[in-house]
């Protein structure tokens, strides 16, 4: 019987986050490194010109480490600890928008895999998400999912309605129809980037569990923002984009914990 904490850990997939901070915060010493070694070689041409700009050089320098450093240490704490300590705003998350290509890049770099990468930088996102919890808005959830959860020789078309589904039990779909009757969450089946964009623009939702490879999880985390997206890797048994498979129980499991009580109605259903 697993415990609460191992239960947790495996319904919020954060599993991966250290690899995502950890090669953040040696990108971000790096750059430190390279910024001091360029003022310390350009300090004297600059005090030549004029007094006042080796101060506006440290002042920007400062500045930088600052909101940089600042920004990852509180991704860092709450990625970390679970707590909210993030800064609650509108705009545009610079700091993961910032991350992302520079840890792919330097993992990259290192040699780490690509889609090890990009699961990182999931688990990551779910591990701030969950530390924001109380912040996000389950009024309108929506369910997006990969159409090669879909069993390869089905004949009903899902992708427009998931309710034409007839519930074989060939593939998870219809256990996945029945968590929408469950909980009475709308889910949608799309069949590549666009249309999962299109439904998203269409259905307006408040908070989004994706399920799909790690790939296609990172790019709807990026297009999707601000609408915050709950990343949940699909198994892939069968290879890439065929046949592939979800845990539908951790799929029932982070609904229950983001709509802690569903409707009576829907229960009774
Ligand atoms: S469960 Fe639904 S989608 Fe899957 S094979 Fe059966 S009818 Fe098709």
């Amino acid at each position: 019987m697993p415990t609460r904490r191992g239960r947790l850990l495996r319904v919020k997939n954060t599993a991966g986050k250290g690899l995502f901070i950890g090669l953040s915060w040696a990108a971000f010493i790096i750059v430190l490194a390279i910024s001091l070694l360029t003022i310390y070689l350009v300090y004297p041409r600059i005090a030549s010109i004029h007094r006042v700009l080796p101060i506006v050089l440290w002042a920007i320098f400062g500045l930088g480490v600052v909101v940089v450093g600042g920004g990852l240490l509180l991704i860092t704490i709450a990625s970390l600890t679970g707590l909210d300590v993030l800064y609650p705003h509108n705009g545009k998350s610079i700091t993961m928008r910032v991350l992302f290509p520079v840890v792919v890049g330097f993992g990259g770099f290192l040699g780490w895999e690509k889609i090890r990468l990009m699961d990182a930088f999931v688990a990551t996102n779910n591990a701030l998400l969950w530390a924001q919890r109380k912040r996000l808005s389950g009024k309108r959830i929506l369910v997006l999912l990969p159409h090669c959860l879909q069993f390869h020789d089905c004949q009903w078309r899902i992708t427009h309605d998931i309710e034409n589904c007839r519930r074989c039990g060939k593939c998870v779909i219809a256990d996945i129809a029945e968590l929408g009757d469950r909980f009475g969450t709308a889910i949608r089946v799309a069949t590549g980037g666009t249309l999962a964009r299109k439904v998203v623009g269409d259905y307006r939702p408040t908070l989004i569990l994706a399920v799909a490879c790690g790939r296609d999880l990172s790019s709807g985390v990026i297009d999707s923002h601000p609408i915050p997206v709950f990343g949940i890797p699909n198994e892939r048994p069968h290879g890439p984009c065929f046949d592939t498979t979800v845990d539908v129980r951790r799929l029932a499991e982070l609904l229950e914990m983001l709509l802690p009580k569903p409707s009576a109605d829907a229960e009774s259903k």
